[in-house]
């Protein structure tokens, strides 16, 4: 299958192809065509599988068929940068198009306020919020959602788990009744369904499967405290089994820092995108050819690099969802040979790899912490599920950026 085969708008195919899409994804094959016939859906599918563009095109294209133009579409997303992220990728398909949209978000100043306000006095096509902000905007009377005939709930499990069910409640009532609606979360408890039968009509369902981490990969987790995560991380590499060791953390800077603890072992780098290409080349040529035996790095570490023999993989902030974990520890076990993932696992993170435990249906040992370090904390992801979302909590107040509207070509 093809992007042709949708027969979607040409300046929207051109926009997609110039982003490099040559292929659809699984769930974009079977939720297009879903959304294109203008019904409604609840899709399982996690970030990473293309879930982003399998509805944003199909409505871009219905937008740019449209005889009039109003707001036509509503995307609620939890976070500030899933919003940011989802208003990116419609800047790159319709680039060629006329198609206009607004990021709403909390945390912002007054000034971004008043150009939000500005922008949707002049009209865009789509907003993509967060729920908090845009319910203070709703009640400020300046969005008109008549004409609305989209309404996309994105990672709705982390909304419900994030508190905001009863905002996602009111913001439903302002809309109208004849509407498509399209739901997308990477878990589907029995919450998530009663949801979608409540707000939408008779939805199609689609699921997409998660993959599953390679035979050969043993797994481990420790529960721990931020400040024991260095002696445990130095402890563990005294294993001399563990000769070519990747390590993710979740920052640049973290991983610098930790470069610094762990230079006085030796053979050690941190591979970063402020680098040369020339020192990340040479980087990469020491570590495959054995001559480096740890490289640290954020998840661009994850994807396409192609090295054999990698004995051990630690994730010394848990990933952020089950898709970067499985490319994380892919990195090890490769054609066939075995090797460890081994993760850590503090607080904050709790829910989060509860999350994908769930999702590749095993569950990771928990290995005891040497005694010498102390106690660890309890591995309770439920009691712990407030913590890790206060780092990015519910947004109220603030705003977002305001940018070109209806029937500018963006060209
Ligand atoms: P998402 O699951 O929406 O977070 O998308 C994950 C990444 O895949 C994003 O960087 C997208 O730009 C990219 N992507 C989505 N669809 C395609 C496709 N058909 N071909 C190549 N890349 C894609």
């Amino acid at each position: 299958m093809t992007f042709d085969d949708f027969k979607f708008d040409e300046s929207l195919l051109e926009g997609l192809y110039s982003m490099g899409y040559k292929q659809p994804t699984p769930i974009q094959e079977q939720a297009i065509p879903v959304i294109l016939n203008n019904k409604d859906l609840i899709a399982c599918a996690q970030t990473g599988t293309g879930k982003t563009a399998a509805y944003l095109l199909p409505i871009i294209h219905h937008i740019l068929k449209a005889p009039t133009r109003h707001l036509n579409t509503l995307i609620i997303a939890p976070t500030r940068e899933l919003v940011l992220q989802i208003d990116q990728q419609i800047d790159g398909m319709g680039y060629f198009c006329s198609v206009g949209s607004i990021a709403i978000y909390g945390g912002n100043d007054g000034i971004t306020w008043e150009k939000q306000r500005h922008a949707l006095e002049e009209g865009v096509d789509i907003v993509c919020a967060t729920p908090g902000r845009l319910i203070a905007l709703l009640q400020s009377g300046k969005m008109n959602f008549e004409h609305l005939q989209h309404l996309v709930l994105d990672e709705a499990d982390r909304m419900m788990d994030m508190g905001f069910i009863d905002d996602l409640k009111t913001i439903i009532n302002y809309l109208p009744k004849n509407r498509q609606t399209i739901m997308f979360s990477a878990t589907m408890p029995p919450k998530i369904r009663s949801l979608a039968n409540e707000i939408s009509n008779n939805p199609e369902q689609i699921n997409i499967a998660i993959s599953k981490p390679a035979a050969g990969i043993v797994q481990q987790a420790y529960v721990v405290h931020d400040h024991q995560k260095e002696a445990l991380i130095k402890g563990i590499l005294k294993n001399e089994d563990y000769q070519s060791v990747i390590i993710f953390s979740s920052t640049k800077e973290n991983v610098k820092a930790l470069e610094k603890v762990l230079r006085p072992l030796g053979s050690v780098k941190a591979f970063s995108s402020d680098l040369e290409q020339a020192e990340r080349e040479e980087i990469m040529r020491d570590f495959k050819g054995k001559r480096l035996r740890i490289l640290i790095g954020t998840d661009i570490l994850s994807r396409g690099i192609d090295v054999d023999g990698i004995s051990l993989v630690v994730n010394y902030d848990a990933p952020p969802d089950p898709e970067d974990y499985i490319h994380r520890i892919g990195r090890t076990a490769r054609a066939s040979k075995a090797g460890v993932a081994i993760t850590f696992i503090n607080e904050r993170d709790q829910m989060k790899f509860f999350h994908i435990e769930a999702l590749m249906g095993i569950e990771v040992p928990k290995m005891p912490i040497p005694p010498e370090l102390g106690p660890g904390p309890e591995y309770n992801p439920e009691a712990n599920k407030k913590k890790a979302f206060s780092r990015h909590g519910p947004s109220k107040g603030g705003g977002g950026k305001g940018k070109s509207k209806f029937h500018q070509r963006k060209k």
